[in-house]
C-alpha cells in the first residue's frame, strides 16, 4: 500500500494533522493501535483556559494563539463533517487561596486588559469579591479571599470533536486504519520510506508521529522525542440541573459544567504511576472530595464514570514539534501533556503546512526534536 503520508497515531493530534494535510491535496492513511481517539485523548475533559496573561514565553504564545482560533476551528470543523462539535465560551472562575494569589491576580487582570483580543463583552478578566462570587454561582462555597474569573475560557465537548475529525477524515479522503499497530519505521539512508505494520509495509513519503506516551516505542526516534507518561484520573458527576455555570478551579480540583447538569471532574496529576492507567481509591477520593468541597450540593450528584489517561508529556511540559534531523521527511507532534486539545488547531496546521510545505508560519524552534 501507497501514500503520500502516514500519520501513524489517531489521537487529536494525529486526526486534526491528517484532516489538514488532507484539505492540502495529499493522500494520507491514518494508522491506530486501538480505537481513533481511545488513548490520552478521549480521557480529556476539554477545558480550554489560557495561560496566564503575565506568561509571554514562547509555548503560552503558541497557546493562546490556538484557544483564540479554537470556536472558529469547531465551526469549520463542525460543518465539514456534519457533525456539531459542543463548545461554550462561558470562561472560569478560579478561587483564590491567599494574599499572594489576589496580588497575581491584581497582574493577570492588568495585563489580559492589555494584550488580549476583546472576544467577548468588556472586560476579559475581572476580580470578583467574596459577594460577586456568591452572586455569579450560588452554589459554590461562600470563598471570602474572592476570585478571578477569565471571561475567555471556553470548554468543548471532547467526544463531540473527536466523532466530527474521525468523520471529516473520512470525507476528506483520509484512509483510517484501526487496530493497526505500527511496529517498525521504514528508514534507509536516513530518510523516511514508510512503516510496517504487523502484516503489511506502507509505504510513504512522508511520516507523522502522533503516539502520544507509545513514541518510545520506535528506538530511532526515542531520544530525540522524549515522550513519559502522566496519569491523570477524572470523574463525572451528573446533578440533573444546571448548578454551576462556569468552570470553578480550586487549587488543583476544577469543575467543567455542562447546562444539561454533568459536571466533569479533573484531575489528578501522577508522573510516578508510569504506564499504570488505573484509578485509584486515592485518586478518587481526592476528586470527590475536592469538589464536594467546591460546591457541597454535589454531595447528592449521581457518580456516572469514572476514568484515567496517560497524558504525554514532553520534557518540562513542552511539546515536540518538527522534523526529525536524522530522519528525512519524518515530522512529530506529540508531548502537550495538559493542554493537547486546546493546542489541536494550531499544531495540525504547522504539521500540514511542514509536510506539504517544508516551512510554517509558526516560530517552532523552542519545540524541535533535541538532536
Ligand atoms: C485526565 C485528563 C484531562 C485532560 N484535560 C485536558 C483539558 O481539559 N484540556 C486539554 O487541552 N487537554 C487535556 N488533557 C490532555 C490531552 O488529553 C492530551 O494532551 C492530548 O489528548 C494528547 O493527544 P495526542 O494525540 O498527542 O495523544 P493520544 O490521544 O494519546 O493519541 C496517541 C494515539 O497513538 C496511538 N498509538 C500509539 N502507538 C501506536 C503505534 N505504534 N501504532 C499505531 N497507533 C499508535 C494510541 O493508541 C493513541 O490513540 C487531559 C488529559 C487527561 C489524561
Amino acid at each position: 500500500m501507497t501514500a503520500d503520508v502516514v500519520v501513524v497515531g489517531g489521537g487529536v493530534m494525529g486526526l486534526t494533522s491528517a484532516w489538514r494535510m488532507a484539505q492540502r491535496g495529499l493522500k494520507v492513511t491514518l494508522l491506530e493501535a486501538n480505537r481513533c481517539g481511545s488513548g490520552a485523548s478521549q480521557a480529556a475533559l476539554g477545558a480550554l483556559w489560557p495561560p496566564s496573561a503575565t506568561r509571554t514565553g514562547p509555548l503560552q504564545s503558541l497557546h493562546r494563539q490556538s484557544l483564540w482560533g479554537f470556536e472558529e476551528f469547531a465551526n469549520e470543523l463542525g460543518q465539514a463533517a456534519g457533525v456539531a462539535v459542543d463548545f461554550l465560551r462561558r470562561g472560569r472562575i478560579e478561587l483564590l487561596s491567599d494574599v499572594k494569589a489576589q496580588a497575581d491576580a491584581v497582574q493577570e487582570v492588568a495585563a489580559a486588559q492589555a494584550n488580549w483580543p476583546p472576544m467577548v463583552s468588556p472586560p476579559v478578566m475581572q476580580l470578583l469579591a467574596g459577594d460577586d462570587l456568591h452572586r455569579e454561582e450560588p452554589e459554590v462555597i461562600p470563598w471570602s479571599a474572592g476570585a478571578l474569573w477569565c471571561k475567555l475560557s471556553a470548554q468543548v465537548g471532547v467526544e463531540s470533536l473527536l466523532a466530527a475529525l474521525q468523520e471529516v477524515c473520512r470525507r476528506s479522503g483520509v484512509i483510517i486504519m484501526e487496530s493497526t499497530r505500527a511496529v517498525k519505521l521504514d528508514i534507509a539512508e536516513g530518510t523516511f520510506r514508510g512503516v510496517h505494520t504487523l502484516s503489511e509495509k506502507i509505504a510513504a513519503g512522508k511520516g507523522v508521529l502522533t503516539t502520544g506516551v507509545g513514541t518510545g516505542l520506535f528506538g530511532e526516534v526515542a531520544k530525540a522525542v522524549p515522550i513519559h507518561p502522566v496519569r491523570g484520573q477524572a470523574l463525572l458527576l451528573n446533578t440533573g440541573r444546571e448548578m454551576i455555570f462556569r468552570i470553578i478551579k480550586n487549587g488543583k480540583i476544577f469543575l467543567v459544567p455542562w447546562p444539561d447538569g454533568r459536571i466533569l471532574v479533573g484531575s489528578t496529576t501522577e508522573p510516578q504511576a508510569g504506564f499504570d492507567n488505573t484509578n485509584t481509591a486515592d485518586g478518587v477520593n481526592f476528586l470527590l472530595t475536592g469538589a464536594v468541597a467546591t460546591c457541597p450540593a454535589l454531595a447528592k450528584a449521581k457518580l456516572e464514570k469514572i476514568w484515567s489517561g496517560l497524558r504525554p508529556s514532553g520534557p518540562h511540559g513542552r511539546p515536540i514539534i518538527g522534523e526529525l534531523k536524522h530522519i528525512h521527511g519524518l515530522v512529530v507532534a506529540g508531548g502537550h501533556f495538559k493542554i493537547g486539545i486546546g493546542m489541536a488547531p494550531l499544531t495540525g496546521e504547522i504539521i500540514a503546512d511542514l509536510v506539504a510545505h517544508g516551512r510554517c508560519k509558526y516560530d517552532i524552534s523552542p519545540f524541535l526534536p533535541r538532536e
